[in-house]
């Protein structure tokens, strides 16, 4: 019931009156397959979205919706986005944040002192690379700055909890595909089905004993998990292969960080490295958190991305804010 009704809010066809921004949603089928397919125009591009998914929530800046009044404001449509974008007959119909290689938002990694490394493809190679070779690094997500490492590397999951001061809440983990959150959980059918809707939350599940080092989740039975969010997520997700710790990246007592100087002002002490792009986030938002019941409903632990703001057609429960609705969840958010 509650999972199915996420549904509702995942497509944005530009209407006529528009009284809300949509929310954000996850990549469609349809983007997935073309961020793989080698013959595509935005195979491997980071930022590839359509009619039916991709940011709007956080790169909203006023209504209506449409790309002058979005983050996407800075970047010209080029003459094949422009096609797209005007063929009533194809999912980029009217898409306000249609992108590609040649004209839309480029990745960057820098140091952890803001110093730009590599951008593009390369970039992305460089902050896999860095993953892989046991570092912190921080992602910026679709509403604010999260911190990912190796999810089954004990010393480095270990070492981000220092860094977080986060001493045993459960983290959350992004697993690149649902074999692997089958391979690590013992999430059940609604609970894939939670995970997989367009919203992309992060869904509590009862950890498979010795699937992920103790480290992830050491006083509790259960975790977080979660599929990739975005273009960006999927890739870094596909690229380092095995699950990764995603994790917010602020401290405890302090606000989600969503803008590029702050991250590398406020972050430098706990990332390696930052893999950040040039379009900014509008309107921070944090991550949803969501568990299933034993009857299949769908329980809010944090109503935020992927949900907010919530559509008055929507027939979830009402919930407001990304305030903690079930606190005796405690993930380190
Ligand atoms: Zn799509
Ligand atoms: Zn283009």
């Amino acid at each position: 019931m509650g999972v199915l009704n996420t549904r509702a809010a995942s497509s944005f066809r530009h209407p006529q009156f528009p009284s809300t921004v949509p929310p954000d949603t996850a990549p469609c089928a349809a983007c997935r397959s073309e961020l793989r397919d080698r013959n595509a125009r935005r195979h491997r591009y980071p930022f590839l979205s359509c009619g039916e998914c991709g940011p709007r929530y956080s790169i909203a800046l006023t209504l209506p919706f449409e790309r002058e009044r979005t983050t996407m404001r800075a970047f010209w449509r080029c003459s094949d986005c422009e096609r797209e974008y005007a063929d009533a007959g194809r999912r980029w119909h009217r898409a306000e944040a249609i992108a590609c290689p040649q004209c839309g938002p480029t990745l960057s990694w820098r140091s952890a002192n803001g110093t730009v490394l590599a951008l593009g493809d390369e970039a992305l190679r460089q902050a896999v690379a860095s993953v892989r070779a046991g570092c912190i690094v921080a992602l910026k997500g679709i509403g604010s700055y999260q911190l990912l490492c190796a999810a089954g590397r004990p010393e480095v999951v270990a070492k981000l909890r220092l860094r977080k001061r986060r001493p045993s809440q459960p983290f959350a983990v992004l697993f690149a595909d649902e074999r692997k959150v089958t391979a690590a959980t013992r999430a059940s059918e609604a609970e894939l089905e939670a995970l997989r809707s367009p919203a992309a939350p992060i869904v509590l599940v009862n950890k498979l004993e010795g699937a992920l080092p103790a480290e992830v989740a050491p006083e509790d039975a259960w975790l977080g998990a979660m599929l990739p969010s975005s273009a960006l997520h999927q890739l870094v997700a596909d690229a380092v292969g095995t699950p990764l710790v995603c994790t917010a990246a602020n401290l405890p007592e302090e606000p989600m960080c969503s803008d590029d100087a702050e991250a590398i002002a406020r972050l430098g002490a706990m990332a390696d490295g930052f893999l950040g792009h040039d379009r900014p986030i509008a309107r921070p938002v944090a991550d949803s958190v969501v568990r299933i019941e034993a009857d299949g409903s769908l329980v809010f632990v944090r109503r935020a991305r992927g949900y907010e703001p919530e559509r008055a057609s929507a027939s979830a429960p009402r919930r407001s804010g990304t305030r903690l609705i079930a606190p005796q969840y405690e993930l380190v958010l």
